[in-house]
């Protein structure tokens, strides 16, 4: 976006800067953050901005440098190092978007390149529990999804898109099978991601039409289950994962949320009762013959609720609260894993 930048024997520097469209939102802000980058450097006397929007042209050639000449959902290609997890539940309301938007936030404090799509179309929510107000910035049909800032969220960095940013507020979702596939399919090859190590996606609950586009759309990604204690929970849960067997994604673990309620006493009241989670991964680890991991269990936790409410995650907001730590704790296991070969190249060539 950077034009001509020209500077006199007095220190007075031209900068042109060429922004996508004329109303760019960020107008302002790339104004005031040039000024104070170029202002602050030596010998500078002063900043002159000159503002202009791109041709047709320059957006093109912007979006082929930014993603190549065709649409095509990168994060798929061979060789690319992005680990891509479905975040899933069950049933609602078991804070599969609380795990999905604390995990970011974890990840990110690991020292990874974090990407959040909350494809949870009827329900999104992780723009908000992220603290994310801005819309993204679309560049001849090309997504750039907005970052979260370290004021807001605790962390900068996480780039967050959601279907609800392209819906006109309180217009519930109305797109059914094939034409909700092909919106998630533009959706995904539209957006830059640059090179993240992970991405996160938060989806609907159960086993709909969205985590079956998702599957053929990201057929390398992998599936979190999310569940709370309670045996009616953990029931739909399994079957969440047992989905798996037939898109032939690989489950992770299980979280268990909501796992018990930490007493002052240091004794836990246990509300929704216990072993959910164990269940699910026993259960899922009989029926998929590999290892089903439970991940963690993490407490029932004010600050958790108060933080999604607030965009400030738990995680950031109050890093040693119980809740925080269990979660930081899967962060961790996940950040570790050992890569597969699924996806990467091998550089073997059949003869
Ligand atoms: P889902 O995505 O599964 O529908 P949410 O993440 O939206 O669930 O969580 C449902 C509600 O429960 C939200 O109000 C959230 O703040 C709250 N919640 C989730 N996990 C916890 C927890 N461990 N402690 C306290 N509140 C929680």
């Amino acid at each position: 976006m950077v034009g001509d930048v020209s500077c006199d024997d007095n220190g007075i520097v031209n900068v042109q800067v060429k922004l996508t469209v004329a109303a760019c939102p960020l107008k302002d802000k790339i104004g005031t953050d040039v000024q104070n980058t170029v202002g602050a450097l030596e010998g500078v006397t002063e900043v002159r901005l000159t503002m202009s929007a791109m041709t047709d042209d320059e957006r093109t050639a912007l979006r082929e440098k930014l993603s190549g000449p065709q649409r095509e959902i990168v994060l798929n290609k061979p060789g690319s190092l992005t680990r891509v997890y479905c975040v899933t539940s069950g049933k609602g309301g078991v804070g599969k978007s609380s795990m999905t938007a604390n995990l970011a936030c974890a990840l990110a404090d690991e020292g990874l390149k974090v990407g959040v799509v909350d494809a949870d179309i009827y329900g999104f929510s992780i723009p908000r529990m992220l603290g994310v107000a801005e819309i993204p910035t679309v560049i001849d049909n090309m997504i750039v999804p907005p970052v979260t800032t370290t004021d807001e969220t605790g962390i900068g960095g996480i780039k967050v898109i959601s279907i609800g940013m392209f819906v006109p507020d309180g217009q519930p979702v109305i797109w059914r099978g094939p034409m909700l596939h092909r919106a998630l399919s533009q959706f995904l090859a539209d957006t830059y991601w640059g090179d993240l190590d992970v991405l996160l996606l938060d989806l609907p609950p159960g086993t709909g039409d969205v985590p079956i586009s998702i599957s053929q759309l990201l057929p390398g990604s992998e599936i979190i289950v999310v569940t709370t204690p309670q045996v009616a929970a953990a029931e739909v849960a399994e079957r969440a994962g047992t989905f798996s067997t037939q898109t032939e994604q690989r489950v992770v673990g299980v979280i268990e949320n909501m796992s018990y309620l930490p007493q002052p006493d240091g004794s836990r009241l246990e509300i929704f009762g216990s072993g959910g989670g164990a269940q699910v991964s026993e259960r899922l680890q009989a029926s998929l013959a590999y290892e089903v991991p439970l991940l963690g269990q993490v407490p029932l936790d004010i600050e958790l609720r108060e933080g999604s409410d607030a965009g400030k995650p738990v995680v950031t907001a109050n890093p040693d609260s119980p809740a925080a730590q269990a979660i930081r704790g899967i962060a961790h296991k996940l950040a570790h894993r050992a890569r597969g070969l699924s996806g990467r190249n091998l550089g073997v060539t059949p003869l």
